[in-house]
């Protein structure tokens, strides 16, 4: 099957933004195993969006089109596409009726022109916006399938991975599945774990093998096809073997989640609970946490213990300690995690002290950071970190960080 990916947008064409939606789309492809052939870019312009849909309608199986679907007169791709079908746009009911839903629970009045992201193409196969408003949508017309999506990447990628891809793989002409694991890594940047399966990626077609980094963590996805998902598994449980057996120390799961949201679930599952004294990270511990939903089960509460008076004040670190071994030591990062475990009456107590930069302090590196993980009826373990990177990434990384040794 032969594909291509039409993003439409003036602001893509001015520089204001970067096709990243296309780069998105053609890993997605590939995954299943569709070629992309070209990438197209296109300003909101009728005639000249015509022009490319008719080439690529002459050279391409599978259109894919991002941008163009909302309310306002710029976007105009699914009003073109259905000129190019020769076919009208009729309304939707469920998308309507989630619009009017989206409207009513803001308490906003809804203007006529949102009414038109409800319009669909005649005869389309609809795919729901969980999360905007403008539906996105697939039609077939003379051998050439064009699916229509969103600009947003908030919008497109969830639509894409929950309805586009198991509409796409219906399509193809031998129906085989294609099952992946999503490995997630902490502690690991992408290219050292790169560097450490680099004979195991280049010598595997099926299953694939495929790095992605995020928000500092790093993820693996194993992907096989086959008939069946049970043939699927059995292909990818050596190669998942192997990735364990070199690098099982980084992995903290197997599956969708990020490590904050795999770290309230397992607490939750374990029905324990957290506090935190953040120094460096400054609440970002507490933050991660609290973003996941249902968190208040888990997260007890914290202090963002800055400055030396309030961590000797309000969580007992003796000023002696403060003085001689300083405030971001494994004596206060020790001290700091058993007292607000403590105080709070948590299973376990996180502590975040460091230099986050950009300037040393007490005389320590910027990266030093120490983490201090007190549990109910164990003995307190503190890990020491070098972090590199500029202060934001410091203190995110630190934060992960803190996660990643509490789940161990
Ligand atoms: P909206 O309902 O927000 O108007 P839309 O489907 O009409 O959505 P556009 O108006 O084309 O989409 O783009 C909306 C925003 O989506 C852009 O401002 C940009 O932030 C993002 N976006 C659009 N196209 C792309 C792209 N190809 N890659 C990355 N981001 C994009
Ligand atoms: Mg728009």
């Amino acid at each position: 099957m032969r594909a291509e990916i039409i993003a439409v947008g003036t602001e893509l064409l001015l520089g204001q933004i970067a096709n990243t939606n296309a780069q998105y789309l053609s890993q997605k492809l590939a995954e299943v195993g569709i070629g992309v052939y070209f990438h197209t870019v296109v300003g909101d312009n009728t005639q000249r969006l015509l022009q490319t849909i008719r080439l690529a309608a002459s050279r391409s199986d599978l259109v894919v089109f991002t941008g163009g679907l909302g309310p306002t007169q710029d976007d105009l791709t699914k009003e073109t596409v259905a000129e190019h079908i020769g076919v009208g746009l009729e309304i939707n009911s469920p998308a309507m009726a989630h619009i009017e839903a989206f409207f009513e629970q803001r308490k906003m009045v809804m203007t006529e022109n949102n009414r038109k992201q409800a319009l669909v193409i005649e005869g389309s196969h609809v795919f729901t916006n969980d999360y905007g408003m403008a539906p996105g949508m697939g039609i077939a017309h003379e051998g050439t399938t064009f699916i229509l999506l969103p600009g947003p990447p908030s919008e497109l990628y969830p639509m894409v991975e929950s309805y586009v891809m198991p509409y796409l793989i219906q399509l193809l002409p031998d129906k085989q599945v294609f099952h992946s694991h999503v490995l997630r890594f902490y502690g690991i940047g992408e290219s050292a774990l790169e560097a450490q399966l680099l004979d195991l990626i280049d010598s595997q077609d099926n299953p694939t093998i495929a790095p992605y980094a995020k928000e500092f963590e790093v993820t693996l996805r194993v992907t096989a096809r086959a008939a069946t998902v049970d043939e699927a598994e059995a292909l990818i449980a050596p190669v998942e073997q192997e990735i364990h057996d070199r690098l099982g120390q980084y992995i903290y799961a197997i599956g969708e989640s990020s490590l904050h949201e795999v770290f309230v679930s397992e607490l939750k599952r374990r029905g324990e609970t957290v506090a935190c004294a953040e120094s460096c990270t400054g609440g970002s511990v507490a933050s991660l946490i609290t973003m996941v939903p249902g968190s208040s089960a888990v997260y007890n509460g914290g202090i963002v213990c800055y400055t030396n008076e309030v961590k000797h004040r309000f969580l007992d670190v003796p000023e002696s300690v403060l003085q001689t071994d300083g405030a971001v030591s494994e004596t206060t990062a020790r001290i700091l995690a058993e007292s607000i475990r403590e105080k709070l009456g948590s299973t376990y107590g996180i502590s975040v002290t460091g230099v986050a930069g950009p300037d040393p302090s007490e005389g320590k590196p910027v990266g030093l950071v120490y983490i201090g993980i007190a549990a109910e009826g164990m003995p307190t373990v503190v890990k020491e970190l070098r972090l590199a990177g500029k202060r934001h990434a410091i203190v995110k990384r630190a934060a992960k960080y803190a996660l990643f040794y509490a789940l161990q």
